[in-house]
């Protein structure tokens, strides 16, 4: 079967279409600017090596949809002879609230509840919906998934998800943790207990998810027990330029300095984290570069990014009552050798050592040092590789 994935914001829409034989790529790409001028798609014939870019007006996702279509089955770029083809679409959602403990195929009953999540991300699951709304248009008959990025923390106990605020909150509002990142934490939980030749019911696993936005898991048994993002993703540790968690009080404090609360927001989620603590830069290929030249607040942000990651690790051993394995992902887990190796440091009363050798190594590799107990790996997240995987089974049932 070949699954086609599918991950619209609210201008852009990212797509692959993969061979669910190989579990390979087939072709992937991007339309940016959906509905505003200098709409273009970026599309990837992977076996060519070759990469098109086409400029055309898209007034909405219904047309981008349409262009990724018509890219796909093109005769000199496409990868499929006709759109019949695609055996699934596998959409991406970010929210699915209480409602949804698992990825599930799209009925209007789904439809229905997925509406009654929207106002727990409101700007990200509205594109989401229009994405998958769209593609029913142009291919009405071929089944679709939704997969959820807070599916797999549905299965946290109500003691580690809930605030405590009046219960109130919690029953009108809705307020409570739901985390993120599932679908990338499911799926290196998965991987590591394959690499491990373990059963994941055996396994006690921390999964950090370091990218631009970060967010760290205890996995236990194979189901999620805790996580580090919260009602959004703005809780747990400092990110590229979110603040994680701080005391909730700076926020009235600041609006009673006389900002206004969207001011507040936009400060503690688009001006901080390591970007406003360094002042050079969200991205940690730069961090390493200025701290490299000597910039204090450059290193300063590198270290209280790892000191925070580090206190995740320990609580969530705690949590679990010990760890077998700590996984590292995503942009800076996977290629930041660096912080790897601060965020592990000390650890070696938990059974936790890593190799320098091996940390220094690119791709899925096991870093963890001869003799030390618990396992240190690296391991490549593939959210869109999990969302087809979860498609092509819940579609042949
Ligand atoms: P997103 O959360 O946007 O999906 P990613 O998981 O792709 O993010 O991570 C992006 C971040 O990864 C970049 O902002 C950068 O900080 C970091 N990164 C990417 N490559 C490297 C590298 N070679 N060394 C250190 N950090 C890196």
């Amino acid at each position: 079967m070949k699954v086609l994935v599918i991950n619209a914001g609210s201008s852009s829409l990212k797509y692959q279409l993969i061979d669910m034989d190989s579990e390979k790529v087939m072709a992937k790409g991007l339309c940016e600017r959906i509905g505003i001028d200098g709409s273009n798609l970026q599309h990837t014939n992977i076996a060519k090596d070759e990469k098109t870019k086409i400029e055309k007006p898209m007034k909405d996702h219904g047309d981008a949809i349409q262009m990724v279509i018509d890219a796909l089955v093109d005769e000199k770029i496409g990868v499929i002879a006709s759109m019949s083809e695609i055996g699934a679409v596998g959409h991406r959602v970010v929210h699915g609230g209480e409602e949804f403990a698992e990825s599930c195929v799209i009925t209007e009953a789904v439809m229905k509840a997925l509406e009654k999540c929207t106002p727990l991300a409101p700007l990200h699951n509205p594109p989401n919906i229009i994405g998958i709304e769209a593609c029913q248009k142009i291919m009405p008959d071929t089944p679709m998934v939704a997969v959820f990025d807070t599916a797999f923390h549905q299965t946290m106990p109500k003691k580690a998800y809930m605030y405590a605020l009046p219960y109130e909150c919690y029953e009108k509002y809705g307020i409570r943790k739901y985390g993120f990142h599932g679908t990338s934490h499911k799926y290196v939980a998965q991987k590591a207990a394959e690499l491990l030749g373990k059963a994941p019911s055996e396994l006690k696993i921390i999964t950090c998810h370091l990218g631009n936005g970060s967010s760290i898991s205890a996995v236990d048994g194979g189901k999620c027990v805790d996580t580090s993002m919260g009602f959004t993703p703005l809780d747990g540790v400092p990110m590229g330029t979110r603040t994680g968690a701080m005391d909730p009080a700076v926020v009235t404090y600041l609006i009673n300095t006389g900002m206004t609360s969207k001011e507040v927001d936009n400060l503690m989620n688009k001006q901080s984290g390591v970007q406003g603590i360094s002042g050079v830069s969200s991205d940690f290929r730069d961090l390493c570069a200025a701290s490299e030249d000597g910039n204090e607040r450059a290193q300063l942000a590198l270290d209280m990014f790892s000191y925070q990651v580090k206190r995740f690790v320990g609580s969530y051993a705690a949590a679990m009552g010990g760890v077998d394995a700590i996984v590292f992902t995503a942009g800076v887990g996977e290629n930041d050798a660096g912080v790897r190796a601060a965020v592990t440091e000390g650890l070696e009363y938990m059974g936790v050592k890593i190799d320098a050798g091996k940390n220094s190594t690119r791709g899925t590799v096991d870093i963890t040092a001869e003799g030390a107990k618990v396992r240190t790996l690296v391991i490549p997240t593939n959210e869109e590789l999990m969302i087809a995987i979860d498609t092509k089974r819940l579609v042949e049932g």
